[in-house]
């Protein structure tokens, strides 16, 4: 049985952002840091866990990453979002947010999963941290102190603080009896990415549309990343369609403010529901990413909450090392979760809320939203306000 103080199962975004940030306790306190990742990646090449997909991430975040010492590599392939511009087709009604506002250069950045996955690989390949990949857990069993994880082949580890960032599908929540709330949306996101026939000038579109919401973000030259919510049935048609097809029927429905869409790349799928596990810490074990929550992708913020989750988690470790407390004890993992409960809530709360009050199809509540986005865009205090919140800050 071999011990670690802290054991990350999964090096995904989430887990690998994490032991990045533990950098600094591992070389004051020499902290023993293990991450476990099933995907075989070699440290520098692109993870196979990554996909495709770009991610808004947000102001804040990009403070997170500079304290990971990861923004200078995750700069390169960044572009950044000046402005969100959000709008409901067939109504009246836009909402602009601007850097203007917020005196930043930016509000956010988008970047490619791929790119951010390579650039922590490449921090945590300097880290002197345990790396056991390809290797994946397949038990957990709660102990005294800690847990025990059984890892696929067949040797244990002893851990002090356990980091469940496995994404939340790997079925050990389940092993410790933690069961999740569930909301599915009946709602699928589509992504791919687009090309235009005109600049996109760093502006982040969100259009809410009788087919479900559409989003554009910014990527480096002409190209936008798409995520367009849709119906089981909706998708089952889009899916049919050949490539012409589907710019056509994008262009149909989110209209000309872009330009013309000119090409697309390859296009996938995610089924959509808000699902939270019960327990977000217990004793020696913390929650963190999919694992913790997944959000309705529309407000771009599940990573973004996720970092911030990082930051704080991060934060209890080092007092509890200060303090000369067991990093895992239910008193710092109950600090923990009280840290994170507001704004956990608050961002589900707030892209749960987006979803329904856009998803209803009635002309008079149309009318209201519409005015809603009107009245916004002219009262600059609620569009600072919003823009703060979407900046993460
Ligand atoms: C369509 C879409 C668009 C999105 N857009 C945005 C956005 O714009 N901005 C934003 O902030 N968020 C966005 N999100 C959310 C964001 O993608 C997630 O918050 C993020 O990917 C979560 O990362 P994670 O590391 O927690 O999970 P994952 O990416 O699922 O990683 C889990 C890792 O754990 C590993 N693993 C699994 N099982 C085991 C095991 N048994 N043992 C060890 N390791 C294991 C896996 O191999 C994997 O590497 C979006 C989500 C979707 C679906």
């Amino acid at each position: 049985m071999t011990h670690t103080d802290i054991a990350i199962i999964g090096g995904g975004l989430v887990g690998a952002s994490m032991a990045c940030a533990l950098a600094p306790l591992i070389s004051r306190y020499g902290l023993d840091v293990t991450v476990i990742e099933p995907s075989p990646v070699q440290h520098g090449q692109p993870q196979s866990s990554f996909d495709d997909r770009s991610s808004a991430i947000a102001y804040g975040s990009r403070r997170c990453f500079e304290s990971l010492g990861v923004w200078k590599g995750m700069q390169e392939k960044a572009c950044p979002i000046t402005s969100i511009h959000v709008s409901q087709r067939g109504y009246l009604g836009v909402t602009r947010l601007s850097c203007r506002d917020t005196h930043t250069e930016a509000l956010g950045y988008v970047i490619g999963n791929r790119w951010m996955g390579h650039v922590l690989h490449q921090r945590l390949a300097e880290l002197p941290i345990s790396w056991r990949c390809p290797a994946s857990v397949q038990r957990i069993v709660p102990e005294k102190e800690g847990h025990c994880l059984t890892l696929d082949d067949g040797s244990t580890l002893n851990a002090a603080l356990t980091v469940m960032a496995d994404g939340g599908r790997s079925g050990l929540k389940g092993q410790l009896g933690i069961r999740d709330d569930v909301t599915p949306y009946e709602q699928y996101a589509l992504i791919a990415n687009v090309t235009l026939s005109t600049p996109h000038q760093g502006v982040a579109y969100e259009r809410f549309t009788s087919e479900g919401p559409i989003a554009l973000l910014p990527l480096q030259g002409r190209r936008m990343a798409l995520v367009w919510t849709q119906s089981l049935e909706g998708l089952t048609r889009t899916r049919a369609l050949s490539d012409a097809g589907f710019l056509e029927q994008l262009q149909r429905c989110f209209g000309d403010r872009v330009g013309r869409f000119v090409e697309v790349g390859q296009r996938m799928d995610y089924p959509l529901a808000l699902r939270q596990a019960r327990e977000q810490t217990r004793p020696y074990l913390a929650m963190l990413g999919n694992a913790a929550h997944t959000l309705h992708p529309v407000a771009g913020q599940g990573f973004n909450l996720a970092l911030r989750g990082v930051q704080d988690l991060t934060r209890e470790i080092q007092q509890a090392l200060e303090q000369d407390e067991a990093i895992g004890s239910a008193s710092v993992m109950g600090r923990f979760d009280a840290r994170r409960q507001q704004d956990r809530d608050q961002i589900i709360r707030f892209s749960d809320g987006l979803v329904r009050l856009f998803g209803v199809e009635h002309p008079l509540l149309a009318h209201a939203r519409g005015l809603g986005l009107i009245g916004m865009n002219l009262f600059s205090p609620a569009r600072r306000l919003l823009t703060r919140r979407a900046m993460g800050l």
